[in-house]
């Protein structure tokens, strides 16, 4: 007897949670509103608890060929440019936490997973499906598809990211928070930009309201660089990537140092997304009710200062998968689906919580933030680690 999940959603948590059900035994019927599964090219920062579950799907090898695996942090004051701190990754991060810290674009990470989920039995992938309602009926979940079409499962996960639609069936809380702060990203080959602005390592640059962070992806072959600053923008915010104009990023940076204003102005294209999240989760009753249950940003959207949104989504998926194998068939799906919850709210407060915090902290100005800067020139590493995230989950 298999459990029959459903998936809303096939961002990175909805494919993460297809094999995570999957290799527990589950059969997997997954639903995509978008034509294709295509990721927008952005970079993601991986530590070593996600590369953990990774390593745990046996992806470890195509996300070798695929990855950059920087060797160090090093946080930059964005005004001075000097050095405030550094992280040592590298073998570093292997020793203390028994896996690397990786950088990986976005798109690249989807194929793996996708990839791995193809190759599995009893996993149907449907894109160009976009999800409308679940009712819950007699031990089961049903779904409507925009298409017309109806399906029933035993569960549904509900991966369908920051503006999801089953989340707001289930728990009415209205549309995330506006953050109030822009993120410009891009991506840019190395060999296009001058020898000086190359960059095999993570570096994030602090300045009053506004950070930026540059790491490598793709091997190292390209830089992704990422810039936030305060402000806010028109139009609908649920389309959420936008043309950014780049004279308007490089009139935010002004007076930042001259290599941070050589690199953004060395890079051709921007796009542009206004960050949303929402107040961290305050009980294990916001991921799941009855035979519905939320994942990644669907359950717990989060500013990017911890680097982790992605990361908590595939820490999801790997107590789906853990819960299943364990009391698949013991347990009735509301309560194997309260077990996962239960074992991931907690922690993805307090990432949530810490991601809140980080963005304060970054974005200092006066005082506060020579105390910042005079901390992080004292205690660096101790400060820039994160043992409980990268020991965990
Ligand atoms: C600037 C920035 C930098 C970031 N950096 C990092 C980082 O370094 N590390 C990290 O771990 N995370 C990072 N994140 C966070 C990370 O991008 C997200 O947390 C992660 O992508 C969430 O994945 P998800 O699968 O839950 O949601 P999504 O990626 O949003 O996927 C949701 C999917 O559901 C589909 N969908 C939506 N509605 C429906 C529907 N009704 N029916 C069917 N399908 C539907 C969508 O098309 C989409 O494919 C960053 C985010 C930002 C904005």
């Amino acid at each position: 007897m298999h459990t029959d999940v459903l998936i809303a959603g096939g961002g990175i948590g909805g494919l993460a949670a297809g094999l995570a059900c999957s290799r527990a035994g589950c059969h997997v019927r997954l639903y995509e509103r978008a034509e294709a599964f295509d990721e927008v090219g952005a970079g993601i920062q991986m530590g070593p608890n996600v590369m953990r579950v990774l390593r745990g799907w046996e992806l470890d090898v195509p996300l070798q060929q695929l990855a950059a695996f920087p060797d160090r942090l090093q946080v930059r004051h964005a005004l001075s440019g000097a050095e405030l701190g550094v992280l040592p990754l590298g073998a570093s991060m292997v020793q203390r936490y028994g896996a690397p810290y990786a950088t990986i674009h976005r798109a690249d990470l989807q194929q793996v997973l996708l990839q791995a989920l193809q190759q599995r039995d009893a996993v149907w992938l449907h894109t160009g499906k976009t999800v409308n309602r679940y009712v819950e009926t007699n031990g089961a979940v049903g779904l409507s598809l925009s298409d017309g079409m109806d399906v029933e499962g035993d569960a549904l996960i509900a991966a369908d990211g920051l503006w999801s639609r089953i989340r707001q069936q289930l728990l009415a809380d209205g549309p995330p928070r506006v953050a109030g702060h822009l993120a410009y990203r891009a991506l840019v080959r190395q060999d296009d930009l001058p020898v000086m602005l190359r960059s095999q390592q993570v570096t994030a640059w602090l300045g009053p309201r506004l950070h930026v962070v540059a790491y490598p992806v793709r091997g190292g072959e390209w830089l992704n660089v990422v810039a936030i600053v305060h402000g806010h923008v028109q139009g609908s915010l649920e389309d959420w990537d936008h043309g950014a104009n780049a004279a308007d990023l490089q009139a935010a940076l002004s007076t930042t140092c001259t290599s941070l204003r050589e690199l953004i102005a060395a890079v051709p294209a921007w796009r542009l997304w206004v960050l949303c999240d929402r107040p961290p989760m305050g009980s294990v009753d916001q991921m799941t009710r009855g035979h519905v249950a939320l994942l990644g940003d669907a359950a717990h959207p989060m500013r990017p200062y911890l680097a982790q949104g992605a990361g908590m989504a595939i820490e999801d998926a790997a107590e789906l998968g853990r819960q299943v194998a364990l009391v698949d068939g013991v347990l009735d799906v509301p309560t194997l689906l309260r077990r996962y919850a239960l074992n991931r709210w907690q922690r993805c407060a307090r990432v949530q919580a810490r991601s809140i915090r980080n963005g304060g902290i970054f974005h200092l100005d006066g005082p506060m933030a020579w105390a910042r800067d005079a901390s992080l020139r004292l205690l660096g590493e101790r400060l820039l680690d994160v043992p409980w995230l990268y020991q965990g989950p």
